[in-house]
């Protein structure tokens, strides 16, 4: 009887040809990556390269899922999760139970956070998607303690990505995460999605589009009624919609918005945090002033599942002063909440990213990443090249003046994906044909030319192709 749920879509079934699970279906589905049908087996890795299961090497330019920060084989790390183990392989923090380390990697996240959060609290988890629930439900609490039970509603915006349980799933906005699912749950709503390139009207500027969707935003909170909204979630840059940066006064914008009509910002750095964009958090470098914050990702540089949702000291104040009011509790937590384990690791790459002065190496090779991935917009495939810090991506179109896109039949960002695979390349095919480049943040300024050397050449293969064969 399940089968039909199960059964993957036309876009889906080439990418579960030879899959023995199905978890990397929701990944593949959109991007339609897996042009061979031929799920790539990677078996080892070391520094910034992967290998497959025939021993071809590959520079992981995406970081895996955006997450190695200090890339593959990082034997402090190994370590510090084998001498965590040996030590205390788990424990739990239900019950008037607490993890020590637990405790101690949250202090240091707060000593890290923006400004605003100093005094914060630190709730952990083991993905982004779960973070943005706990997000989900101190808000719902708090704002039940505040008299509010019904400003529940949560505002974000197309293209957004930011999980796919059924909450985070229903504020992300990418078609394949609701398709066939009945999401969004109708407690949240979308706005416009921030990219000037794609959206700008003709003839409207930077600053007027981001009036626009200022206005857009107010308009959506007058419409469900202030006292219905609890929240405005929004990644720094939207990295899974596609890499794209927010135009200038966007978020200070929204900000105004949302301080109007006292609805909460909730920043989600599950990519951006610990220094991707060249600053320790995205929301620094976009000015997005986040009363809430999501982390995860290369919190532990992947070695092991761990996220972190940072909440306002306002919000923790008012929900423990009304758990001792009333003796109950806050019934939220997980079994692997603080794992010993993923807290040892975590502190450990927070530890080695301040002594190898990773935030200053990414400032320092962020130039030249940029200035390689900007000169790929002399290329006939790109339209738009777009990043920050050791991120990027481009926006392949068939027609550079008018900024017509391919036919999604040719999946464009998907061959060049494949090619850039056979030059032993591993980028990311995104929704609207763009291909997105995000590679850990050790790599060197040799590998950051032979990336673009590589891409550049799977561009030109892609577009090979392409005139090859015309109509197909
Ligand atoms: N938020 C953002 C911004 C993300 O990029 C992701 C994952 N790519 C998530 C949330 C969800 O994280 P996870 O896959 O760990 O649930």
């Amino acid at each position: 009887a399940l089968r039909p749920a199960l059964c993957p879509g036309p876009a889906l079934r080439p990418a579960l040809r030879g899959m023995r699970h199905l978890t990397t279906s929701t990944q593949t589905s959109e991007s339609g990556s897996l042009l061979t049908g031929q799920p790539l087996r990677i078996v080892a890795g070391k520094g910034a390269m992967v290998y497959d299961d025939a021993g071809k090497e590959y520079i992981e330019a995406m970081a895996g899922l955006w997450c190695t920060a200090l890339g593959w084989g990082h034997e402090e790390l190994v370590e510090a999760a084998a001498s965590q183990m040996r030590n205390l392989s788990y424990y739990h923090c239900f019950a008037g139970r607490q993890v020590p380390i637990a405790e101690e990697l949250a202090d240091k996240i707060i000593s890290l956070a923006p400004e605003n959060l100093k005094g914060g609290k630190v709730f952990f988890g083991m993905s982004g998607s779960d973070a943005n629930d706990t997000q989900v439900r101190v808000l719902w609490h708090y704002n039940t303690i505040r008299g509010l039970p019904q400003k529940k509603k949560i505002i974000a915006r197309a293209g957004g990505y930011h999980g796919v349980t059924l909450a985070s799933g229903s504020i992300t906005a990418l078609p394949h995460v609701h398709a066939q699912m009945g999401l969004p749950l109708d407690f949240v709503r979308h706005v416009s999605c921030p990219s000037f390139y794609r959206y700008g009207r003709d003839g409207e500027s930077e600053a007027d589009f981001v009036r626009r969707l200022a206005a857009e935003l107010e308009e959506a909170i007058l419409k469900e009624g202030p006292d219905q909204v609890a929240a405005f979630f929004a990644e720094p840059l939207q990295g899974a919609g596609g890499v794209i940066l927010p135009p200038a006064g966007y978020f200070p914008a929204m900000r105004e918005v949302c301080e109007r009509y006292d609805v909460l910002v909730v920043g989600d750095e599950v990519i951006t945090g610990f220094g991707r964009t060249g600053q320790m958090w995205g929301c620094t470098a976009f000015q997005q002033k986040a009363d809430f914050l999501s982390c995860a990702k290369q919190l532990t540089s992947g070695y092991v599942p761990l996220s972190a949702a940072i909440i306002p000291r306002f919000a923790y104040e008012a929900i423990e002063a009304s758990t001792e009011r009333r003796g109950g509790v806050f019934g939220h937590g997980y079994t692997y909440t603080g794992h010993p384990v993923s807290c040892a690791v975590a502190l450990k790459m927070l530890e080695i990213f301040e002594r190898d002065q990773l935030l200053e190496k990414v400032t320092q090779l962020a130039p030249l990443f940029q200035q390689r991935l900007l000169g790929l917009s002399a290329h006939p495939l790109v339209g738009n090249a777009r990043g920050i810090g050791l991120i990027g991506a481009v926006e392949l179109v068939k027609e550079k003046e008018t900024k017509q896109p391919y036919d999604a039949s040719r999946a464009v960002a998907a061959k060049v994906v494949q090619f850039a695979l056979e030059r032993g390349l591993i980028v990311r095919a995104l929704p609207h044909d763009v291909v997105s480049i995000c590679p850990p943040l050790i790599v060197s300024a040799a590998d950051v030319n032979e990336i673009f050397d590589r891409l550049e050449g799977a561009l030109s293969d892609a577009l090979a192709a392409l005139e090859s064969a015309p109509c197909l």
